[in-house]
C-alpha cells in the first residue's frame, strides 16, 4: 500500500493552518495558512517542497479559501488525499479520544460550544466548510481536551459547589492534550523506556504554555482548567491568579467582566509584565541589554513554572523525565536553564553545554549525569492529528 496522505487543518475565527502529512516523509509536502479571514485583507500563504507563495483573497470565507487550497493539496498529494484531520479544541467530557465526524459528533461538538465560545465555533467553521468541500473523504476530529480525560476526580474538580460541576460542567479539563501525548510517546521512543510504565513531567511552552503530568501514557494531571487561562504564565495570558481579582477590579476600577476577560487574556503575561512583548526571543534580546520589565518576565515566568512542575510531579511515583517543547521549551536554553534551577529537590539539573546544542529542532537529553532526565523533544501535533486520523480510518 502506498503511504497515505492526511489533510491537518485548524481553523481559528479568522484563519485557517493546514498541512499535508504523509505518513512516511518527516516533513510536511505541503502547509500554510489562510488569515484576516472576512477582512479585505484576507490572504493565504503557503510552501510547498521548500517553495514560498502566497494570494490575496479580499473578503475570502472559511470556504473560499479553503477551497483556493484544495487544488494546491491535490497536486501535493498526488490525488491522493485519504483523509482530513481536524483540531478541535474542547470536547468536554463527550469526547475521550478522537472522533470520525459525521451528524452525530458534529452535534456534541456544537454542544460543547458554551465551554470554549471562541474556539468551538471557529473550528466548526473549517469542518463544514471541509465536508462541503470534500464530501467523499473520511474526516475526524482531534481534541486538545481529549487526553487529560484520565484525569482523576481529585485532580479535575474545583472546590466549588457539587450542582456546579454537575448540572453546569464546571471542572478543570486542560488543553494541548494533542502535544503532551505526542512528545512523551516520542520521549519514551528515544529513551528506549514502554510509555505504558513510564512517569513524565512536561512543559509545553508556545505563546500558550501548560504543564502536564503523564504516567503509564495517560495525562494524570495539567495546570489549564476549565479554559486555557488557568495555569503558567503565557505570552498574553497571565495564568493563575487570586480569583478575586475579578470583583477586586469591578469594584475598585469599574472593570466591566469584558475589560477584565480582555486583559487577564490578551494584556497580560509575558506582556503585562514587561510592557514590551509577548515573545520571547525578543524578552531575551531586551533583557540581554538590561531592560528591567524583560528581566522581571523572565523571572516570573521560569519561577511559576518550576512552581507548576512540581506541583504536577504530586501526580507521579517516580520520574523517568522532564520534557520540554513547543516554540520556548524547544528553543531558549535560558528558560530550560532557569527553571530546571528551581527544581534541585526533585534532582534536576542540567548539562549547560547539551542544553545550549538542543536547539532548532533538535531534540535529545540535556540533564547533567547523575541527575534526573530532562529531554528536548520538538513537538509536532499535525503529525499526531494525521496519526489519529489514519488509525481511525483503518478502524
Ligand atoms: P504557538 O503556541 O503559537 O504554536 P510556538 O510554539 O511557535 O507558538 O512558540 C512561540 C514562542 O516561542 C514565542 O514566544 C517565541 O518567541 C518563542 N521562540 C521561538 N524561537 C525562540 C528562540 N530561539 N528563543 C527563545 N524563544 C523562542
Amino acid at each position: 500500500m502506498p503511504a497515505r496522505n492526511i489533510l491537518v487543518i485548524n481553523c481559528g475565527s479568522s484563519s485557517i493552518k493546514f498541512a499535508l502529512v504523509n505518513e512516511e516523509q518527516p516533513q510536511f509536502a505541503l502547509s500554510g495558512l489562510a488569515e484576516r479571514l472576512g477582512s479585505p485583507d484576507a490572504q493565504v500563504q503557503w510552501q510547498h517542497n521548500g517553495n514560498k507563495d502566497s494570494l490575496i483573497l479580499p473578503h475570502a470565507d472559511h470556504r473560499s479559501a479553503l477551497a483556493q487550497v484544495l487544488p494546491l493539496v491535490q497536486t501535493a498529494a498526488g490525488g491522493q488525499l485519504h483523509g482530513i484531520g481536524h483540531r478541535v479544541v474542547h470536547g468536554g467530557e463527550h469526547f475521550t479520544s478522537a472522533c470520525l465526524l459525521d451528524a452525530l459528533s458534529l452535534a456534541a461538538i456544537r454542544a460543547t460550544a458554551p465551554l470554549a465560545p471562541l474556539h468551538n465555533p471557529a473550528n466548526l467553521l473549517g469542518i463544514e466548510a471541509a465536508i462541503k468541500l470534500f464530501p467523499d473523504l473520511p474526516q475526524v476530529a482531534v481534541f486538545d481536551t481529549a487526553f487529560h480525560q484520565t484525569l482523576p476526580e481529585h485532580a479535575f474538580r474545583y472546590a466549588l459547589p457539587d450542582a456546579l460541576y454537575r448540572e453546569h460542567g464546571v471542572r478543570r479539563y486542560g488543553f494541548h492534550g494533542t502535544s503532551h501525548r505526542f512528545v512523551s510517546q516520542r520521549a519514551a521512543e528515544i529513551s528506549g523506556l514502554d510509555y505504558q510504565h513510564s512517569s513524565w513531567l512536561v512543559a509545553h511552552l508556545g505563546n500558550g504554555c501548560s504543564t502536564c503530568a503523564v504516567v503509564d501514557g495517560q495525562s494524570r494531571d495539567t495546570s489549564m482548567g476549565l479554559t486555557p487561562l488557568e495555569g503558567v504564565v503565557m505570552g498574553t495570558r497571565s495564568g493563575d491568579v487570586d480569583p478575586n481579582l475579578h470583583s477586586h477590579l469591578a469594584r475598585t476600577l469599574g472593570w466591566s467582566l469584558e475589560r477584565i476577560d480582555a486583559v487577564l487574556n490578551k494584556e497580560s503575561g509575558l506582556l503585562g509584565l514587561s510592557g514590551l512583548s509577548n515573545d520571547m526571543r525578543s524578552l531575551e534580546e531586551a533583557r540581554a541589554q538590561g531592560h528591567p520589565g524583560a528581566t522581571l518576565a523572565i523571572e516570573v515566568f521560569c519561577y511559576r513554572l518550576a512552581k507548576s512542575l512540581a506541583a504536577m510531579s504530586c501526580a507521579l511515583q517516580h520520574l523517568d523525565g522532564l520534557i520540554f517543547t513547543g516554540g520556548i521549551g524547544e528553543n531558549s536554553a535560558l528558560i530550560r536553564s532557569k527553571t530546571v534551577a528551581h527544581l534541585r529537590l526533585l534532582n534536576l539539573s542540567l548539562d549547560e553545554s547539551a542544553n545550549a546544542r538542543t536547539v532548532r529542532g533538535a531534540s535529545g537529553a540535556i540533564h547533567a549525569q547523575g541527575h534526573s532526565r530532562v529531554m528536548v523533544v520538538p513537538t509536532n501535533e499535525e503529525r499526531q492529528i494525521a496519526l489519529d486520523t489514519l488509525t481511525l480510518i483503518e478502524a
